[in-house]
């Protein structure tokens, strides 16, 4: 039986879940597409002719970056789209797969908050099935909440905000039973184990769709570039609707280069930090409750979450005050620093 559905996957023919106006789109053609080389007087773009490093218009397929990327994550470029952000390919899935005021998503709650954004600009119903006390996914729950109109399922793991990563055993679970597309957000992977990552499984699941991001572990927040890995076909597809020049000149230089120094070194660091900071609250009567976390941030319980807050406020530390989403109430999320703001951090708690 199990074997029977795992054959029925890898037979999905995902172009029947795009939008029907997409499937057709003739995307805009730049003047970029039409000549491609790097020697010429370029009379075709209406640009200012006189160099000063950005005046040309950026690679519209970010050819470039796209093989270097490629190299890093160990993914064939064809697999790869690379948006301004997270937010981007975030948006574009709606875009694609669903058909404003008719398709509905799911996502489980509480989790990062630009999927129902998103999903709300685009004039689709986001169901948010509600994780357990502990922060576990019931997938049962989860799969019930889902029916014949639901085109995208959105999981986050490690989860924004609650840090924990889910059980692979589980994703797959979900992926096979789901007839529609899942889009797991993996921006804070590099903080639980690289090798925990579901991007080497792209070509077992047609209908996964992976996002990750250079704004965390590897330091580019400012930069403003997120990653959608799929099959061709989706890959394709988001790449005729996205903007032609989405992500600029600069961006994609500095990404290019700063993608040779790795993020081995700071993401042991911040992981060693992790731990220090998770050990130190849990020995301070103000926390209450630190969850267990896989990702740079820790989700902790307190008395007064937003007396807290402030006083962390007058110290000059900014938290995250989590405590009015369903599920997290008196929950701070605290981002893991360098070793001197944490131990400033902790130096407030325990007088606090
Ligand atoms: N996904 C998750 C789970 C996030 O927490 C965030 C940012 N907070 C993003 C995506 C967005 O990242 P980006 O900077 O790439 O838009």
């Amino acid at each position: 039986m199990h074997n029977a559905r795992y054959i029925e996957l890898k037979r999905m023919d995902v172009r029947k879940f795009f939008r029907e106006n997409i499937k057709n789109l003739t995307p805009y053609s730049t003047a970029r597409d039409e000549f491609q080389g790097t020697l010429g007087t370029y009379l075709d773009a209406n640009e200012n002719p006189y160099d000063n490093g950005y005046n040309r218009y950026p690679d519209p397929h970010q050819r470039e970056l796209k093989r270097r990327l490629g190299e890093v994550k160990g993914v064939p470029v064809q697999q790869i789209f690379i948006g301004n952000g997270s937010d981007e390919p975030i948006d574009l899935v709606f875009r694609v797969f669903c058909e404003p005021g008719r398709h509905n998503a799911v996502s489980m709650a509480p989790t990062y908050g630009m999927y129902q954004v998103a999903a709300a600009i685009n004039d689709v119903q986001m169901r948010e099935v509600q994780l357990e006390p502990d922060f576990s996914l019931n997938e049962e729950k989860l799969l019930a909440a889902t029916d014949a109109a639901t085109r995208l399922l959105f999981l986050c793991s490690p989860n924004n905000p609650t840090g924990n990563l889910l059980p692979a055993a589980q994703v797959e679970r979900i992926l096979r039973a789901f007839h529609g597309m899942v889009v797991l957000d993996e921006a804070y992977i590099d903080f639980a184990g690289w090798e925990k990552s579901f991007l080497h499984r792209l070509d077992e699941f047609p209908n996964l769709i992976v996002l990750q991001t250079l704004s965390k572990a590897w330091g580019m927040a400012g930069l403003r570039l997120g990653l959608a890995f799929a099959q061709p076909v989706v890959i394709e597809t988001m790449s005729r609707v996205k903007y032609p020049y989405n992500i600029n000149v600069v961006t994609q230089k500095l990404v290019y280069d700063r993608l040779a120094q790795g993020l081995e070194a700071q993401v042991a660091e911040i992981c060693s930090e992790r731990q220090r900071v998770v050990a130190a609250m849990q020995t301070l009567p103000i926390i209450r409750k630190v969850y267990p976390t896989d990702a740079n941030f820790v989700l902790v319980k307190v008395e007064d979450a937003r007396g807290l807050y402030n006083r962390l406020i007058e110290e000059g530390v900014i938290v995250r005050d989590r405590s009015r989403i369903a599920g997290c109430a008196g929950c701070l999320r605290i981002t893991i620093g360098t070793p001197k703001e944490n131990d400033h951090l902790l130096q407030i708690l325990s007088q606090a």
